[in-house]
């Protein structure tokens, strides 16, 4: 077999010791009990009877102590002999036959009996054996035994397990619109193949982590009616060199039997990852012949058989640019985050699966979980049900909607970890010093909710900051009212407690971040103009940034990032220096309630202002109890 090459020896070595060992136990004892079994010991005169009359119809004299003979019935006896000389010619007159190995089973019958039998039944049991392995594993069983070393194992969803349909899918319209080409040509090949038209042998599937890539790809299958098969990435690679290269040959002859069909390969990246020379040293010679099987794979195939290979990945600028050239990936179909229509649609299509409360408001909840993935936005609606059992109801209301999206954002509310009521009140100006920043600035977001509680991923206060729709473009005037309100937080810290505490450093993260980006990712620097000087990796995995400048220009480009950062904390601290009473009022507000919403933020806000003589202000402004880390404000 083709891909006997390189098995995996350890169990096979194991096997044949095995057999090997009981086989010769089997001669040892078995066989001499089956030949001995059938001779009677009988006395000499017995014997001597017996050749009187006649009975006798073979012997053969052994030695000078036994004769071995046998009677007309085929009977075998045995008798210590005396010695009589005249033995042998009157055994002669009675016409006994001398025979040579008497006491031997037929040869034939000996060789089955000790060495085939034996095999027979050891491979029976080997059989037996990796037939219950192979299903405990999952497989088909298909294979024969000892054959099944490196074997795709690939998992193979027959078309009635595959009930994920494109209605399943929410969202992602633009990529359903673009699988739905490859459904149409599983579904009927010969239509495509007449007009002489080639259909893609392959789509890659690409977007961030929780999209709905692997959905998508069961989707298709659904749809198609045709079988699935699903191996991830890392299942080919193999300690051994040439395992994963023959797996991925005996994936796609498992294909082509089943065609038409799809093979699905998730997580491509892990072996489709670029070739470059100087890795290879230290033996990734595995992965690249791995690689290699697949592009020859992918071109040896005949594209009319009807077995389209889909892929996903997060990572596309990692893969080797000979997997996406035309007849392998050559279609990239996009997977991105749900836009707020999106959203709606994934929560919808999760809530159907749980017993809701008819008046559930999707839209709000939407809105409120920007950002988030089809994957969180399942994971809401299921903490949504748990929490629903917690409080004891029967169904789900849109409160517990509302606090599940709290838990998958920022994690669980932890109740128990207490602040001082110093540090609470800091955090409570702090908080509200972001936000205040932020709508005073008529072009940022305004606020849905801002919480006082600490969380289990350390955030001790919490902005949850909704754009009405999703952004794709800022300008320039944005990406500055944004850094500006970053800095909102410390400035209400320097404002009313004239000191300032560790409690920022996320803030000061993230203005950084955004100012730098200005200059070298956007180009929105008077000094800098249009010249881009970092480069963006790893895009759908939060985004590395590379500079690529000389260390003078490296040093320009920190000097105006502090430029920028100054120039929008100035900005910031004004604001809220100008409307000091309504810091206080809201900040008071928001420490006795722990949470304050959007509404009644921005009723505050538009409230006149009235000259209040709050706490805070002569409040203590002493060195602070550390433990005030860290904390989010969620975008
Ligand atoms: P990935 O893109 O990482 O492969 P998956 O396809 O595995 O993501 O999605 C994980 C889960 O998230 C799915 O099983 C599904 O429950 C949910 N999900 C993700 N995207 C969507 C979507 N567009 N519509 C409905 N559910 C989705
Ligand atoms: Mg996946
Ligand atoms: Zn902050």
């Amino acid at each position: 077999m083709s891909n006997m090459k390189k098995p995996d020896n350890k169990p096979m070595i194991a096997y044949v010791v095995i057999v090997i060992v009981a086989m010769l136990l089997i001669n040892a004892l078995l066989v001499p009990a089956i030949n001995s079994r059938q001779v009677q010991d009988v006395a000499y005169s017995k014997f001597l009877d017996m050749l009187d009359e006649k009975q006798i119809q073979k012997a053969q004299v052994v030695s000078d102590e036994y004769i071995i003979f046998q009677d007309q019935d085929g009977n075998l006896y045995k008798t210590t002999q005396m010695n009589d000389p005249d033995l042998v010619s009157k055994m002669h007159e009675q016409g006994v036959i001398f025979e040579k190995d008497l006491n031997e089973t037929n040869p034939v019958v000996a060789f089955l009996v000790s060495w085939v039998l034996p095999l027979v039944i050891f491979y029976l049991i080997g059989l037996a054996l990796s037939r219950s392995m192979m299903k405990r594993i999952g497989g088909d069983g298909a294979g024969g035994p000892m054959m099944s070393f490196g074997k795709s194992n690939a998992k193979v969803y027959v078309p009635s397990t595959t009930s994920i349909k494109f209605k399943d899918v929410a969202g992602e319209e633009e990529a359903k619109q673009l699988l739905q080409e490859l459904v149409s040509y599983l579904k009927n090949p010969q239509k495509y193949v007449d007009i002489g038209a080639h259909c893609p042998k392959g789509a890659l599937l690409v977007g961030p982590p929780g999209t709905g890539k692997t959905l998508l790809a069961k989707a298709v299958a659904g749809e198609a009616g045709v079988p699935f098969f699903s191996i991830a990435g890392s299942e080919f690679v193999e300690m051994f060199v040439g395992m994963g290269a023959s797996k991925v040959r005996d994936l796609f002859a498992q294909a082509e039997k089943n065609a038409p069909c799809i093979v699905f390969i998730d997580e491509i990246d892990t072996i489709g990852k670029k070739r470059d020379g100087a890795s290879s040293i230290g033996g990734n010679d595995e992965r690249e012949q791995t690689l290699n099987q697949l592009l020859t794979e992918m071109d040896g195939f005949d594209g009319s058989k009807g077995v389209i290979i889909l892929a996903a990945t997060n990572r596309p600028e990692v893969l080797d640019p000979a997997l996406l050239r035309p007849g392998r990936f050559d279609r990239r179909i996009p997977v991105e985050l749900p836009d707020l229509q999106g959203r709606i649609d994934i929560l919808k299509v999760h809530a159907k699966k749980v017993r809701m409360a008819d008046n559930i408001d999707f839209g709000a909840i939407a809105k409120t979980a920007a950002g988030t993935s089809g994957a969180d936005l399942a994971n809401i609606v299921n903490e949504a049900a748990l929490r629903a059992v917690r409080m004891g109801r029967k169904y789900v209301i849109q409160q517990d909607l509302q606090e599940s999206i709290e838990v998958v954002i920022a994690g669980y509310q932890k109740k128990s970890r207490v602040l001082s009521t110093k540090e609470k009140l800091i955090v409570a100006y702090h908080e509200i010093g972001h936000a205040m920043v932020a709508a005073y600035q008529t072009n940022s977001a305004p606020v849905q909710k801002i919480t006082i509680i600490p969380r289990t991923n350390g955030a001790l206060g919490y902005t949850l900051q909704v754009d009405e729709g999703d952004k794709f473009l800022l300008s320039k005037e944005e990406m500055l009212s944004r850094i500006a309100t970053f800095t909102g937080g410390r400035c209400a810290e320097e404002l009313i407690f004239h000191s300032i505490t560790t409690g920022a450093s996320n803030d000061i993260e993230q203005a950084t971040k955004f100012a730098r980006a200005m200059i070298t990712q956007y180009g929105m620097d008077d000094d800098f103009d249009m010249v881009a000087m970092s480069t963006t990796s790893n895009m759908y995995l939060g985004g590395d940034q590379s500079l690529a400048c000389s260390p003078d220009t490296a040093t320009r480009i920190d000097e105006a990032t502090v430029r920028i950062v100054k120039e929008q904390h100035a900005k910031a601290y004004k604001i809220l220096e100008n409307h000091k009473s309504k810091l206080h009022q809201l900040a008071k507000f928001l420490y006795e309630n722990e949470t304050i919403t959007g509404e009644q933020f921005m009723e505050i806000l538009n409230q006149d202002e009235k000259k209040l003589e709050t706490t805070a202000d002569s409040a203590d402004t002493g060195a602070l109890p550390s433990g005030t880390t860290s904390e989010t404000t969620a975008q």
